[in-house]
């Protein structure tokens, strides 16, 4: 055991434990444990909690989800690893299909992923059916699915990488993406970003996702009507930027 629960960083240990059995489990990439260390630095500069502005995209978020025609959210690794139960309780609750969507794309780590949200109750998870494209993407980094991702009018992809995110907001879509560095590619290029960990952001949201649940269309679209998301990013960096 590598963590006892007076430690100062326990919750932080227990992350990484995650991560690590996701990666022995052949759900977490390598590359996913170093995008992992990247979020943790700026996970520190934000106070490792989920602050107000956080909040702010967040419930648009949910909100923009149950307002869609065709919602989908994508899970990686990370993201499988992470909030099993809670992606699963998000998509059940919005009415968002699931779709696994890789960076480093194996058939096996696809099928791993998919039977493990499938223990976690999801009743149908689409991806394998990698049948159409990604515009100006390269071929392997380029496969969705065209009942999921392809046919959607807003998707959800935590910790999307920065090029994708862009083609994906290029396709029309309303892309709303989970990243605790505000200046990525990926914060920027997004339509929302909820700066928050992944580990924190989607049990919120799906705990808001009930709240809103029995919300008025009328009562969601006033939610979402006035948000900027380049005034959140910006705030965000002048906040980081007076520590
Ligand atoms: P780009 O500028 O292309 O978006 P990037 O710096 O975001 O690149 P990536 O390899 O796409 O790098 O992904 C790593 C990013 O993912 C980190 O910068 C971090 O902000 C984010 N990230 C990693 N783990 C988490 C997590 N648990 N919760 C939220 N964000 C995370
Ligand atoms: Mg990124």
């Amino acid at each position: 055991m590598i963590r006892s629960r007076d430690h100062p960083r326990y919750e932080s240990l227990k992350i990484r434990e995650k991560l690590v059995n996701g990666f022995k489990a052949g759900i977490v990439c390598a590359e996913g444990l170093i995008a992992h260390g990247r979020g943790e630095a700026f996970d520190y500069l934000v106070g490792e909690k989920t602050i107000e502005l956080a909040m702010e995209s967040t419930r648009v978020a949910v909100a923009t989800l149950s307002l869609a025609e065709h919602p989908v959210i994508s899970v990686n690794g990370n993201t499988a690893a992470l909030v099993p139960d809670e992606i699963v309780h998000l998509s059940n609750a919005t009415n968002a299909l699931l779709e696994v969507n890789l960076f480093h794309r194996t058939e096996e780590r696809m099928d791993k992923i998919i039977d493990h949200l499938k223990m976690h109750g999801a009743a149908n998870v689409l991806g394998k059916d990698a049948n159409a494209r990604i515009p100006n993407i390269s071929h392997e980094r380029a496969k969705m699915d065209k009942e999921g991702i392809y046919k959607a009018d807003v998707v959800l992809v935590p910790l999307e990488d920065g090029d994708r995110c862009e083609a994906l907001v290029n396709m029309g879509k309303t892309v709303i993406v989970v990243d605790l560095n505000p200046l990525s590619r990926t914060a920027q290029a997004a339509s929302i970003t909820i700066v928050d960990n992944v580990i924190r952001a989607i049990p919120n949201m799906a705990r808001l996702a009930d709240e809103l649940a029995k919300s008025p269309k009328t009562e969601l679209e006033r939610i979402c009507a006035s948000y900027d998301n380049k005034k959140i990013l910006e705030k965000i960096i002048r906040r980081i930027k007076m520590i």
